[in-house]
C-alpha cells in the first residue's frame, strides 16, 4: 500500500488543527490547572509546522521546512514546560528555550549551506528523541502514586522517543530517503505516526486534567482544607469498613483520640494564625509518627482521632506515647513555644472489642481522653481493658 503523500499531509494538519483546539478549549475551560496553556500553544505550533511542510511541498523553498523544525522544536519545549508546570516541578527557563533555539539554528544553517537533507533529519530525529525523552521522565518520575493518565503520556513519549531514536539510526545508514515528502522514503511513516502522536498526547492531556479535577473533588469532598487530613466524613466511611474487616479475619484494631491542650489560651495569646499553623504542625508529626496505613482525621477544631490498624492496646499506646512526646519536641520548634509552657496534646486510647461498633469504640477512646484531661494533661491513657468491657455491655444487652 503506497500513501499519498500530500493528502496525508492534510490530514495530519487537519487533525493538529482540531487537536490544538480542543487543547485550547482545555485551557479556558480550566485556565487554574497549571501547564494547560503551554499545552495549548504546543499544539498551535504542531498544527503550525505542518502548514509550513505543506507550504514546503507546493513552493520547494527551503527555509520554509527550517521553519518547520524550529516550530515543532519549540513545539516540543512548550509542551514538556506545560507538563513540569502541572506536575508542580519548576518551570524551564527563558534562556533554557534561547539556548535552544540557538542549537536548532546552528544545525538547520549547517543543514542549509551544505543543502543536505541528511544533515537535516538527523538534527531533527536528534533533537526529537531528547525532548520527547526528557518529557517521559519527567512524567513518569512524578511523585508517587502517578496517575494512570500522566504514566500513559509517558510512555507515549518514550515510545516516540524510541521512534525517533531509530529513524535517526536508519538516516544515519542512508539507505532510504529522509525527504518529509518523498513516497519512496520514510514520509508517509512519520506522517501516520505524527497524526498517532498528536492524538495520543491530546487525549493523554484530556484525561490528565480530568484526573486532576478529579483528585481536586475527592480532595474537596474528603480533606479538611486547613490541615489536609482526612475530614470526619471520609473517616466514618473508612472506619465503618476497617472495623468490618477487622471482626471478619478476628484481627485487633486500636484508636486514639487527641485533643491539643490548652489551645484556646494559646489562639488568644498568640492569634488564630499561630493556632492554624500548630494545627498542620501536628499533623505532620503524627505523618512522621504513625504508619502509612493508620488512618488519620481532624475530627473537629483541635480534636483528632487516628484508627491504627492490626494494632492491639499496647502498641497502640507505644505509637500514642511516641506521637506525644514528638509533638512537644516539634512545637518547641514553631513561634508559638513558650519556655515556661511546652505546647502539648492530651490522648486517649482504645482498642475495638467483639461486637463492639466504631461509635462506642470512639466514645471509650473519648472517655479516656478525658481521664487525659483531668490527671493534668499532656499524657496518654488507656481504657481498663478494653475487650473484657465490651463484652461486659454485650452480656448485659443479651440480658436485658
Ligand atoms: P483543653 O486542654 O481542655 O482541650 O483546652 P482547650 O483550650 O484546648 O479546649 P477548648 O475546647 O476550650 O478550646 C478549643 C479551642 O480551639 C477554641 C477554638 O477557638 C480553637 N480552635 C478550634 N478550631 C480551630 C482552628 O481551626 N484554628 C484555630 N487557630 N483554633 C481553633
Ligand atoms: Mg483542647
Ligand atoms: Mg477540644
Amino acid at each position: 500500500m503506497r500513501f499519498d503523500i500530500p493528502t496525508l499531509l492534510v490530514a495530519v494538519a487537519l487533525a493538529n488543527v482540531f487537536c490544538a483546539g480542543a487543547r485550547f478549549l482545555l485551557w479556558r475551560m480550566h485556565p487554574a490547572i497549571p501547564g494547560l496553556g503551554r499545552w495549548a500553544l504546543a499544539g498551535g505550533a504542531g498544527a503550525l509546522a505542518l502548514f509550513l511542510i505543506l507550504f514546503y511541498g507546493i513552493k520547494h523553498w527551503s527555509p520554509l521546512l527550517s521553519l518547520a523544525q524550529l516550530i515543532v522544536v519549540i513545539g516540543l519545549f512548550l509542551a514538556w514546560d506545560g507538563f513540569r508546570r502541572f506536575i508542580g516541578r519548576p518551570p524551564l527557563s527563558s534562556l533554557s528555550l534561547v539556548v535552544l533555539a540557538v542549537i536548532v539554528l546552528a544545525w538547520i544553517a549547517t543543514a542549509q549551506l551544505q543543502d543536505s537533507l541528511l544533515v537535516r533529519a538527523l538534527g531533527n530525529s536528534i533533537l526529537v528523541a531528547t525532548l520527547s525523552g526528557l518529557i517521559a521522565r519527567d512524567l513518569l518520575t512524578a511523585p508517587k502514586p502517578i496517575p494512570l493518565a500522566m504514566r500513559a503520556t509517558g510512555w507515549v513519549y518514550a515510545l516516540n522517543a524510541m521512534v525517533f531514536l531509530i529513524r535517526t539510526v536508519g538516516a544515519d545508514q542512508g539507505a532510504p530517503p529522509v525527504g518529509p515528502l518523498n513516497p519512496d522514503g520514510f514520509a508517509a511513516f512519520m506522517l501516520l505516526w505524527w497524526l498517532c502522536m498528536t492524538i495520543a498526547v491530546t487525549l493523554g492531556m484530556v484525561l490528565m486534567a480530568a484526573e486532576r479535577l478529579q483528585a481536586d473533588l475527592d480532595s474537596q469532598a474528603n480533606r479538611d482544607p486547613l490541615t489536609g487530613a482526612l475530614n470526619r466524613r471520609a473517616f466514618s466511611l473508612i472506619a465503618e469498613n476497617a472495623v468490618a474487616q477487622s471482626r471478619r479475619y478476628d484481627r485487633p484494631l486500636s484508636v486514639l483520640m487527641m485533643d491539643l491542650d490548652n489551645f484556646k489560651q494559646i489562639n488568644d495569646r498568640l492569634g488564630h494564625n499561630a493556632g492554624d499553623a500548630l494545627l498542620c504542625r501536628f499533623v505532620a508529626t503524627a505523618g512522621q509518627v504513625l504508619r502509612d496505613e493508620d488512618v488519620f482525621c481532624r475530627f473537629g477544631g483541635e480534636e483528632f482521632v487516628a484508627l491504627l490498624l492490626n494494632t492491639p492496646a499496647e502498641q497502640a499506646r507505644v505509637a500514642a506515647e511516641r506521637l506525644r512526646t514528638s509533638f512537644v519536641i516539634e512545637s518547641a520548634a514553631t513561634e508559638a513555644a513558650d519556655d515556661t509552657q511546652p505546647i502539648t496534646v492530651s490522648i486517649g486510647i482504645a482498642e475495638l472489642g467483639q461486637d463492639e461498633d466504631i461509635e462506642s469504640l470512639l466514645h471509650r477512646a473519648d472517655t479516656a481522653l478525658y481521664q487525659a484531661k483531668d490527671k493534668g494533661r499532656n499524657c496518654c491513657i488507656l481504657t481498663e481493658d478494653a475487650r473484657k468491657n465490651s463484652n461486659k455491655t454485650d452480656v448485659k444487652q443479651k440480658a436485658s
